[in-house]
């Protein structure tokens, strides 16, 4: 297991991160796991945690979060925001921790380029997945929009 240096950990990083995404505070995760339950991405891989990355952020992790290529894997499909508690819509903070590490260089055009299959894999898994659950009624009317967002064009 990687050591964590809390000495080296970024007490502002939640605040910025949370006035990024239009809020005040990014409220207390109560580690409930819904987040990891629904996700798609976790299914397929295994050191993606939608939890684990919301922790991160409120230790102050901003180097390690920011150079894991792990942020880079989320397919935005809303599903965990829809279960959350807390109302944490992680597709938000993965869209910010991203504009983040391109602006501070922890990423290049040649890491972004040799993503696009990844990407366009991690888009159809979630597009099936999310299909998936509408039919089997699983998630409830709150999941139509977002999977109307990626099979109605
Ligand atoms: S938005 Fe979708 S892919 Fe991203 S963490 Fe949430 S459930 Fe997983
Ligand atoms: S669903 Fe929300 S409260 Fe629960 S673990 Fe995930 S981020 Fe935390």
């Amino acid at each position: 297991m990687e050591t964590v240096f809390l000495d080296k950990a970024d007490p502002n990083f939640k605040h910025e991160i949370a006035e990024k995404i239009g809020l005040e505070v990014i409220n207390p995760c109560y580690s409930c796991g819904s987040c990891t339950g629904v996700c798609p991405v976790r299914e397929v891989i295994d050191d993606f945690d939608p939890r684990r990355i919301i922790h991160m952020i409120v230790l102050g992790l901003r180097e390690q979060i920011l150079s894991s290529d792990l942020i880079w894997f989320c397919c935005l499909c809303n599903s965990c925001y829809f279960v959350c508690p807390q109302g944490i819509r992680f597709s938000r903070v993965a869209t910010e921790l991203r504009k983040l590490a391109m602006a501070e260089g922890y990423v290049n055009q040649d890491f972004l380029k040799g993503l696009e299959p990844v990407n366009d894999f991690l888009q159809d898994l979630c597009r099936r997945a999310m299909f998936q659950k509408v039919k089997e009624g699983l998630m409830g009317t709150h999941t139509m929009s977002c999977w109307q967002k990626y099979t109605i064009r």
